[in-house]
């Protein structure tokens, strides 16, 4: 009985969804400029959905006889429906392997998958971002900390992007930002604000040695850095290592 009943309700949602849908398509391709046009709208709908509830009814029964019946094994109705959200779990599955389950950010291996991708958007920057002397942190505030300072920097960087930015958790205490149809200039600006927002943040928590962490990031633009990601992911790298080998908390976007 459950399973009509949780059946009867998929079955409805979806013929009301289309019903409701046919409706509006068809009285506002019609009538958008009839004086009575929402009374039409509201009568279609209303007319459409009584027959809903009585069809739905008749295809679960169905269902259930032919469940019962012998011919178990071959494609029915209800199939179709448990096929639906068979692919809905699969989406949602796919989503839960792209992300890091800490910071809610995109992981390395969506990272892999994007980068394959930007090529075709042809202009764009990257921004390599990481944390400054984290080992201290974890060494001498404990591991959780740490772990603490990882989601701040995820919330430094996400609150700075714009909606089509896209953030990456490379690993650790790495971030990896990208920002498509953006100038070397701009990219300088939105690390340089990242930098900034994560200072904010710590001096709002302070950790427990009152410490601040900093940032060192590189940065490089496709074409000018190179037409392929692995290029420009290298440049970045290579800048990032230079902040890194030229006193830490700065953006990098050439080597010297
Ligand atoms: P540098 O300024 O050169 O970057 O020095 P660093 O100490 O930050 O060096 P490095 O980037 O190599 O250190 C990364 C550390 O991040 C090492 C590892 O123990 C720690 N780490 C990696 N993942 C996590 C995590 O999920 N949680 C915590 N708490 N620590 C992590
Ligand atoms: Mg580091
Ligand atoms: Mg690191």
């Amino acid at each position: 009985m459950t399973r009509i009943r949780s059946l009867f309700l998929r079955m409805t949602t979806a013929l009301c969804g289309v019903l409701i849908f046919d409706s509006l398509m068809f009285i506002t391709g019609s009538f958008i400029e009839n004086e009575n046009y929402f009374n039409m709208l509201v009568s279609s709908i209303t007319g459409k959905l009584m027959f809903a509830p009585p069809a739905t009814v008749a295809v679960a029964l169905l269902h259930h006889y032919m469940k019962s019946s012998e011919e178990k094994n071959t494609n029915n109705i209800g199939d179709f429906f448990n096929l639906l959200t068979y692919r809905q779990k699969y989406e949602l599955a796919k989503t839960d392997s792209l992300v890091d389950p800490m910071t809610r950010l995109y992981n390395r291996r969506a990272f892999d998958k994007a980068c394959e991708e930007w090529i075709d958007i042809g202009s764009y920057a990257i921004l390599m971002i990481d944390a400054d002397n984290f080992k201290k942190v974890n060494d001498e505030l404990g591991h959780d900390t740490g772990d603490q300072v990882i989601k701040d920097i995820a919330a430094a960087i996400t609150t700075e992007l714009r909606g089509s930015d896209v953030a990456y958790r490379f690993g650790g205490e790495e971030f990896v930002v990208f920002l498509p149809y953006t100038e070397m200039n701009d990219a300088i600006r939105i690390g340089n604000r990242i930098r900034q927002s994560l200072t904010q943040r710590i001096t709002e928590m302070p950790l427990p040695d009152g410490r601040q962490i900093t940032l060192s990031i590189g940065v490089a633009v496709a074409p000018k850095d190179g037409k392929y990601s692995t290029e420009v992911i290298k440049q970045a790298d290579q800048r990032l290592y230079w902040a890194k080998n030229n006193g830490k908390d700065q953006v990098a976007y050439s080597m010297g």
